[in-house]
């Protein structure tokens, strides 16, 4: 059976979700500028609510406190009762079991095994009150304070979103730059036929790592490789370049492929597969 804990973790994490699917729905479509009015709105509203933020988390840091001080003196009452709970019984049951003998011996006493029942079922009753006690439910807050924690997470929640379509945004930008980077290298490279500038083009749009090595290429080191040596008569045609990085372009100078390959244990496999997906020959 689930705690109570667990229960309240369960529910916490679900309103979590709840939040962040709100957010995405309704502040994803947001431009930053109306993120930065509702940012700005929010703020005024704080300001103007009877309760500030730090008094809001004090009142309800002190309610909570509270409240748990109150479960746990119920509960350390409770535990005295129920300890109490078993002698009573005992007690009465001693008390009944004798009843017929003090009554026939005339002690005019007959009444405590009476008086000993009522007892227990004072203690049991006291118990019962005490348990409803224990599980009593934190009252609700007060409504300037759930209102005020309302704003709170409504700003982080805009400030979240605003920082993160900043990083997309400067993530794109550098994308973009990257590109416009490489298309530069490109027709600096080549500046030939209008076939070779197209295919140069699907080239940098295809390849983002180095077919060689496997890692990713970005503008700043990126190198176009005839395959097939210029030296030995490759031609720049666009089946025989590939863009790489520039320590595989370095280290390759003007060998085939094949000595490439062999000259520092490459796998073959791989590189011929990756040629294939970009449209070169090998
Ligand atoms: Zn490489």
């Amino acid at each position: 059976m689930a705690t109570r804990l667990e229960i309240q973790k369960r529910a916490y994490f679900k309103k979590q979700t709840v939040i962040r699917k709100r957010e995405k729905e309704g502040f994803l479509k947001l431009s930053e500028e109306e993120i930065d009015l509702q940012i700005s709105k929010t703020e005024n509203e704080i300001a103007a609510s009877p309760v500030s933020i730090a008094t809001a988390h004090q009142t309800v840091d002190r309610l909570r406190d509270e409240y748990r001080r109150k479960i746990s003196t119920a509960q350390s009452e409770l535990d005295a009762l129920s300890a109490k709970a078993a002698p009573a019984r005992d007690a009465w049951h001693v008390a009944h079991e004798n009843r017929g003998f003090v009554a026939r011996n005339f002690t005019g006493d007959s009444d405590e095994s009476a008086r000993l029942w009522k007892a227990l079922k004072d203690i049991e009753e006291q118990i019962r009150k005490k348990k409803d006690e224990v599980h009593e439910k934190p009252a609700p807050r007060p409504k300037e304070i759930q209102e005020i924690l309302l704003l709170e997470n409504t700003l982080n929640s805009l400030k979240r979103l605003k920082s993160r379509k900043l990083a997309t945004r400067e993530k794109d930008d550098r994308r973009q730059k990257e590109l416009v980077d490489l298309k530069a290298t490109a027709a600096a490279a080549i500046g030939k036929t209008r076939k070779f500038a197209d295919a140069i083009r699907s080239q940098i749009e295809k390849s983002d790592i180095c077919p060689y090595c496997g890692c990713s290429l970005n503008a700043a080191d990126c190198h176009l490789d005839h395959i097939y040596p210029v030296s030995k008569g490759g031609q720049s045609r666009p089946a025989n370049v590939v863009f790489v990085c520039s320590t595989c372009n370095i280290r390759k100078k003007d060998m085939t492929l094949n000595l490439f390959i062999d000259t520092f244990n490459l796998d073959r496999h791989i590189i011929t597969t990756r040629l294939r997906l970009l449209g070169n020959d090998y």
